[in-house]
């Protein structure tokens, strides 16, 4: 079976371990979003009505189950669209994410997996097997994203190829990820000279960003997009299996989805940026995402005090680039070589 997830955060692995592979949705890029209009307000950001627009206009019938995490106001909203109007003819299932992290968040995580798990048993019809493996190789196909995404310099791919690369993680079962993600990771790139900058905001759309760096002499040697590295679950230690999903989801990189604030962000992007040697933070934020962009001046004065270069994105998602934001980036490229 396969479920069509809504970003941002839900238990991969409890998901595998009834037989179901979720299939999440960003946008998708190109979608036309008009027939989402009618349920959504004005100011709803690009990844909500493109994700309305893609599952009302055909998309579900790709899909046995709809999962909307309840990632950000917007998401929950969505979530209220789709369970109270006529939208969706396959199951949609919620999964909330506490705001905290503590031991209480852990708590709550596996009280919500728990309870995930009862949906699941009604729609499939079947008992979860394996979890603890579905687990572990979930933790696998992470370690080997966070590799992948520390060790850029040794890809020998374009912003665009390797971006793709990393997002099959948003798609492929975790083992099959392992196995093509992988050999990257003992490939060898000869010596860079592009600017090394720090990818965050939501996602790595529209792909005409990916390649405005390229061609503005730039690589993104660390990233903490909301897709990719602000997912990076680490490996959890203990062994009940829905305890072990609490604890990874729990103890995510900091993020204002889950009520991370200005000073754990701001810490956390200045030690990736020490890491990578990135020299300036591109945010690439989906227009209307408040969580973001709540945060942003604050978040841009503290980096560009401790002496890194930012600049911010404002995009939809489900449009190309527009050539204002590559002549931005290509300025702040220019003063810094
Ligand atoms: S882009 Fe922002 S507002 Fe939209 S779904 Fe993601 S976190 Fe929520």
């Amino acid at each position: 079976m396969i479920a069509a997830a809504l970003p941002i955060l839900y238990p991969r692995e409890l998901l595998r371990s009834f037989g179901v592979l979720p299939v999440e949705l960003w946008g998708p890029p190109g979608t036309k979003t008009a027939i989402a209009d009618r349920w959504l307000q004005a100011y709803t950001c690009s990844i909500i009505r493109g994700g309305l627009a893609f599952l009302a206009g055909g998309g579900q019938d790709h899909a046995d189950i709809i999962l909307v995490p309840h990632g950000c106001d917007s998401l929950q909203g969505l979530g209220s669209v789709l369970l109270d109007f006529p939208v969706l003819s396959k199951p949609a299932l919620s999964f909330y994410h506490p705001r905290t992290r503590s031991r209480a968040s852990v708590d709550y995580l596996e009280a919500e997996i728990e309870s995930l798990a009862e949906e699941l048993q009604k729609i499939t019809g079947r008992e979860a097997t394996d979890a603890l493996e579905a687990t572990i190789r979930e933790e696998e196909a992470d370690s080997v994203l966070a590799k992948l995404l520390a060790g850029r310099l040794q890809v020998a791919l374009s912003c665009r190829d390797y971006y793709r690369l990393v997002r099959c993680r948003e798609y492929l079962p975790a083992e099959q990820f392992t196995a093509l993600a992988r050999p990257w990771l003992s490939s060898e790139s000869g010596p860079s000279s592009a600017m090394p900058v720090l990818l965050s905001g939501v996602v790595p759309e529209p792909s005409g960003l990916l390649d405005a760096l390229n061609e503005a002499g730039a690589v993104v040697v660390a990233d903490d997009t909301i897709a990719c590295g602000r997912r990076l679950t680490p490996e959890g230690r203990d062994q009940s299996a829905y305890r072990r999903m609490a604890e990874r989801m729990a103890s995510a990189p900091p993020c204002p989805t889950r009520g991370a604030s200005v000073e754990e962000r701001s810490r956390h992007l200045l030690d990736l940026a020490k890491r990578s040697g990135a020299k300036a933070v591109v945010f690439a934020v989906v227009k209307f995402c408040e969580p973001e962009l709540f945060q942003l001046p604050l978040l841009k004065t503290a980096l560009e005090r401790a002496g890194l270069r930012t600049t911010i994105l404002e995009v939809d998602v489900t449009e190309p680039l527009p050539q204002q934001l590559k002549t931005r980036m290509e300025a702040l490229l220019e003063t810094m070589s």
